[in-house]
């Protein structure tokens, strides 16, 4: 299978998309076809999530043998989770699952993606026999990065730099990056959110940094979501989803699922619709936002506007206006790289585009948006721990508080089952957490969350607790305006080291 460009006919392989993350007209790489519908229930139930993944992944990454992908799936999901089913689904009601997705090294979906995607881009490289130094920029806004940083640490000849909004994140997810260790990571914070930094690198990647960098040995690849390593991965855990819910008897042999997704940069829930794409049955596909609901108003208006107030909330991962891989989605709508070269010019001049009401038709059939506000946010951590005794973290009250709302206005279908995505551990966001149960946050951060296991009973992972101990290493905070800069100094560092 070859990819291309989202905006022009540029084609590349998988492994060539791989290594270079972002297509050089700035668009996203996409399969040149998807696959046809391949997956069947009763071939896949025995799978491990490794074999599952490897199954899955092998059709989307067609230069990579089987045998091979085996071994790299096998890799990345040994040791590296809590749990054994790497994603539990916990049934809760005859309505309604959690799918876990917080049970990997940061406590973040994140882990899901990151570690297999640094297995698969070393594969790429040895492939490609490319011998040069890969320095990985993220933009982050709370969560990738550190799921970046631990699934990168110390992978030889590549180095990672992340980029965090220096207000933007919950105390947890900034220790977690400043305490960060590995002899190749760096992280510096920026004055600027998430939009800022995944702007400015993808300036960079356009930029004569990129090649002065590349002549100097060190060549420039991304860990967002804009890479195909990370996205494809997403697919697996929606497969997994459906198999356990029907080993669960959640559903029945010919029963479609609901999934409702809390949504920032689009990659989760793009995955979500691939998966649907290739088998999985998902009736209803649900894009949950918080008060920074651009992408609620696209579904129901088909007008994607970001002239707006961008709002520093709780569910901090979702603070975002830009979400880069709605692009995918936009392409896979439209078919046409013409309008997406020119919806994503027009968003990038004046802030704002419009689908023509063909397009919105499509749309609409594939997804619907929703959004919570912070109350309802809250109210939705407080009862769901008072009627399920399940804590949630603020992201995933999001999906949770637009579900319920859907579902008492009717929109979903009735006796049909929904699984909500659970895309953090509640840990990881102490303050909200504490105040959704009626206790008030104490100063540190640790100390809160002492209080909430108290309460709850539930233990503090242990990649959490360890943090409180560890030094800091990383406290640089730069404009946003100095971030290339930044980068040039640690290309300068990295050709030093060897
Ligand atoms: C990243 C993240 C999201 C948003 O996912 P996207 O793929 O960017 O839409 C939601 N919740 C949490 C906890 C996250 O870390």
């Amino acid at each position: 299978m070859k990819y291309r460009s989202t905006r022009s006919s540029e084609t590349v392989t998988a492994l060539e998309a791989l290594v270079k993350g972002l297509a050089s007209d700035g668009g996203l790489y996409v399969p040149s076809e998807l696959p046809a519908p391949f997956l069947a229930a009763d071939d896949l139930m025995h799978l491990s999530y490794e074999e599952l993944a490897a199954y899955v992944l092998s059709h989307f990454f067609t230069d990579i043998p089987e045998e091979d992908m085996k071994r790299l799936t096998h890799d990345a999901y040994t040791g590296t989770f809590e749990t054994p089913e790497i994603v539990p689904v916990k049934t809760m009601s005859e309505s309604f699952s959690m799918a876990e997705m917080f049970h990997g090294r940061t406590c973040a979906f994140k882990d899901l993606a990151l570690s297999l995607f640094p297995y698969l881009l070393v594969y790429a490289k040895k492939q490609q026999k490319d011998e040069r130094e890969v320095l990985i920029l993220t933009a982050t806004s709370g969560d990738t990065g550190k799921a970046a940083l631990e699934g990168f640490r110390d992978v030889p000849g590549v180095h990672i730099m992340v980029f965090y909004p220096s207000h933007g994140v919950s105390p947890l997810q900034q220790d977690q990056m400043q305490k960060q260790l590995g002899n190749n990571v760096k992280v510096v914070g920026i004055e600027g959110n998430f939009d800022d930094a995944q702007g400015t690198l993808k300036k960079v990647f356009g930029s004569e940094l990129r090649e002065r960098s590349a002549e100097k040995g060190v060549l420039f690849s991304s860990a967002n979501s804009i890479n195909i390593g990370r996205l494809f991965p997403q697919v697996v855990y929606y497969v997994w989803m459906w198999l356990s819910l029907l080993k669960q008897n959640s559903i029945g042999p010919k029963e479609t699922f609901n999934v409702v997704v809390p949504t920032g940069n689009f990659g989760n829930i793009l995955a979500a619709w691939i998966a649907k794409q290739i088998g999985t049955p998902i009736g209803e596909l649900i894009c949950a936002s918080n008060e920074n609901k651009v992408l609620a108003d696209f579904f129901k208006t088909g007008t994607y506007d970001i002239n707006r107030d961008f709002h520093l909330t709780e569910a901090p991962s979702m603070d975002i206006l830009i979400s880069s891989n709605f692009e995918r989605f936009l392409y896979f709508m439209t078919g046409s790289k013409e309008t997406v070269a020119a919806d994503m010019q027009a968003l990038k001049d004046t802030g704002i585009y419009s689908l023509s009401k063909e397009a919105m038709e499509k749309v609409t059939g594939e997804m619907k948006g929703g959004w919570a506000s912070p109350k309802a946010m809250e109210e939705a951590m407080t009862n769901v721990y008072d009627k399920y005794d399940y804590l949630m973290d603020p992201h995933t009250a999001i999906a949770y508080a637009v579900y319920d709302e859907m579902k008492r206005k009717g929109e979903i279908p009735r006796h049909t089952h929904t699984v909500i995505v659970s895309t953090a551990h509640p840990y990881k966001f102490p303050g909200i957490v504490a105040k959704s149960l009626g206790l008030t946050p104490k100063d540190d951060p640790y100390d809160t969350l002492r209080m909430i296991a108290e309460k709850t009973g539930i233990a503090i992972p242990r990649q959490l607790g360890e943090l409180e101990s560890r030094e800091k290493r990383f406290t640089d905070v730069v404009d946003r305006t100095e971030m290339a800069e930044s980068i040039e100094k640690y290309v300068d560092e990295i050709c030093e080291k060897d």
